[in-house]
């Protein structure tokens, strides 16, 4: 019989994992993809949905291609469990699946009571969206309808947390639509960091396109965060009461909470991997990629995860089909939308060293650079859009 890999999660990292070991396998490894959703909406370009850049039917996509056109076995389930020494997984929906090979993609989970006051439930009223799709929706709505001269106020994550950049791309994009629909419109961000990815780059975008509108607060300014009511709209810090109209809570995050109930994650909440093939530390049969596992050098990332889930598709085939293997590499870039055409990004390649993967180089846009540069910037994420969707869903 041919080999069985099973891959929880069809995201950045699962799609691509079973894209890959289906089409370079050709048929020799079944591959069975377990996913519930049946339209994936990316968080890549979900904030360019709130600028109004992108509609929402344009960053979803389904499973069709990988099932019609490379054979993937699409299983619209949870999965409920992994029995390690059976080699099976629970699905919701009763029964399991047996696997030779697991790869486990399940992205993160948020830590509501990370915030004190914040739940599940308040996530209707102060929206996270940090899951794309009808958080997202959401969160664009309350947006549009907020009062006049009204407060957008956002908590950013803790690290580590899924796209480094990703809050302060969505304030620039929040503040891109009310400089037109509501210029009085306040926008603060209460921050438990001192410092975050490509500062210098937003807040300079910050000064150039919406002057005066965007407050950021580091916790040394703050003093933390004590509680948040979701019906009032308060969030209570060391220094004062801020009174927000539009809330966006981005609690602290850990990996997918499978990959807790199986046992493979850490202290950190997160798995540890062997940089040379993405195996769990805990168990040989078992690949992690993505959000959920400790990548070092690199960030949780959409690019990231797809580059992980080439390496772990290719020590995979290798390991069951005796194909050949190369040393790993795997590269990232973070773009991030400021204003119309004002692009910038941040980014590496890797290694796998013995300990973690390390960055061997990086790059990153400079303040003042001219605005056909940034022009041209943005249309490269364009074009990356089009090419990762395409590499994860055929
Ligand atoms: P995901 O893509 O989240 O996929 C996980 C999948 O697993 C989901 O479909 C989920 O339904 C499924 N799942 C979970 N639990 C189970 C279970 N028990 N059983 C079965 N299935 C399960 N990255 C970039 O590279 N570029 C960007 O510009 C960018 N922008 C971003 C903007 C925002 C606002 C946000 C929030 C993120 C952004 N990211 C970006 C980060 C990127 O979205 C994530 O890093 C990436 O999706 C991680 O891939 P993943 O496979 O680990 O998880």
């Amino acid at each position: 019989a041919r080999p069985k890999v099973v891959v929880i999660g069809g995201g950045a990292g699962g799609a691509t994992a079973a894209r890959y070991l289906a089409k370079d396998s050709q048929g020799a490894i079944d591959v069975t993809l377990i996913e519930p959703t049946k339209a994936y909406y990316t968080c890549f370009f979900s904030n360019l949905y709130l600028g109004g850049y992108r509609s929402l039917e344009s960053i979803g996509h389904t499973y069709d291609k990988l099932a019609s056109d490379f054979g993937v076995n699409v299983v619209h389930d949870w999965a409920v469990g992994i029995d390690r020494d059976a080699k099976t997984v629970a699905l919701a929906g009763g029964g399991s699946v047996p696997y030779d090979k697991l790869v486990v993609s399940p992205g993160i989970d948020l830590i509501y009571d990370s915030v004190p006051g914040y739940s599940l439930e308040a996530a209707s009223l102060m929206p996270h969206a940090w899951k794309a799709g009808t958080q997202t929706a959401l969160l664009k709505n309350k947006i549009a309808a907020m009062r006049e001269g009204g407060t957008f106020a956002m908590v950013a994550p803790p690290n580590p947390y899924r796209c480094p950049p990703g809050p302060y791309e969505r304030i620039s994009m929040v503040a891109h639509v009310l400089k037109t629909s509501n210029p009085t419109a306040k926008i603060v961000v209460i921050d438990p960091k001192e410092a975050f990815s490509k500062q210098a780059l937003f807040m300079e975008g910050w000064e150039k396109h919406y002057p005066g509108m965007v407050e950021w607060l580091p916790a040394s300014i703050h003093g933390g965060i004590e509680s948040i009511d979701p019906q009032t709209g308060e969030i209570v810090t060391g220094l004062d009461t801020i009174k927000a109209d539009v809330a966006n809570i981005i609690p602290a995050q850990k990996a997918g909470r499978i990959a807790e109930a199986a046992g493979l994650t850490n202290e950190s909440g997160y798995c540890a991997i062997e940089p040379a093939t993405m195996q769990s530390k805990v168990d040989a049969n078992i690949h992690v990629i993505g959000d959920a596992c400790i990548a070092g050098d690199m960030p949780k990332s959409g690019f990231s995860a797809n580059s992980q889930a080439k390496v772990a598709a290719m020590a995979i085939r290798a390991d069951l089909t005796g194909s050949n293997k190369f040393p790993p590499r795997f590269s990232n870039t973070c773009w991030s939308l400021i204003a119309t055409d004002d692009g910038v990004k941040v980014g590496a390649r890797y290694e796998a060293g013995e300990e973690k993967i390390t960055s061997v180089d990086s790059f990153i846009s400079q303040t003042g650079e001219d605005a056909a540069l940034r022009k041209t910037t943005y249309e490269e994420s364009v074009g990356w859009y089009e090419g990762i969707t395409a590499d994860m869903f055929g």
